[in-house]
């Protein structure tokens, strides 16, 4: 999912927004339970209380969560499948993208690899064979 700003015509009791003052950056989250023809606005936070919204004022915004389309993934391309999610990147840093459920996979897949089977340790990982290349785990080059 990602978000979005719309206006309040397009806004419909039920839904998940956040409702800004962009003077000050301060926001509230709710469901939609009435949008007044009046432009009045009202909500239920997660706690169950109800906040009221003259929307007439210009500077509330309000921001909703919609699926991605298709096309968004990072990766978009022929092999893409599966719906587009933000979906951890493999880094660890914990980034989140967009990418469909294909290349989201091969991106966890290579983190994985990267921090997983060549851990920055000087202690050989169980698949390492000195033997192989004749090289030890901690060589210092
Ligand atoms: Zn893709």
């Amino acid at each position: 999912m990602k978000r979005i700003n719309v206006s309040i015509t397009e806004l419909v009791v039920g839904q998940d927004v956040t409702v800004w003052d962009t003077r000050n950056g301060w926001g509230q989250g709710g469901i939609v339970r009435e949008v007044g023809p009046t432009g009045s606005l009202v909500i239920v936070d997660p706690i169950g209380n109800e906040h009221s919204f003259d929307v007439h004022i210009d500077d509330i915004a309000f921001e909703v969560e919609v699926p991605y389309e298709a096309d968004e993934c990072l990766d978009f391309g022929p092999e893409c499948s599966g719906p587009v999610e933000n979906r951890w990147t493999g880094t660890s840093q914990g980034y989140q993208r967009p990418r469909c459920q294909h290349h989201g996979d091969l991106h966890e897949a290579r983190g994985r690899r990267i921090s997983g089977d060549y851990p920055d340790s000087p202690i050989a990982p169980s698949w390492f064979d000195p033997e192989y290349a004749g090289e030890r785990w901690d060589d210092d080059y």
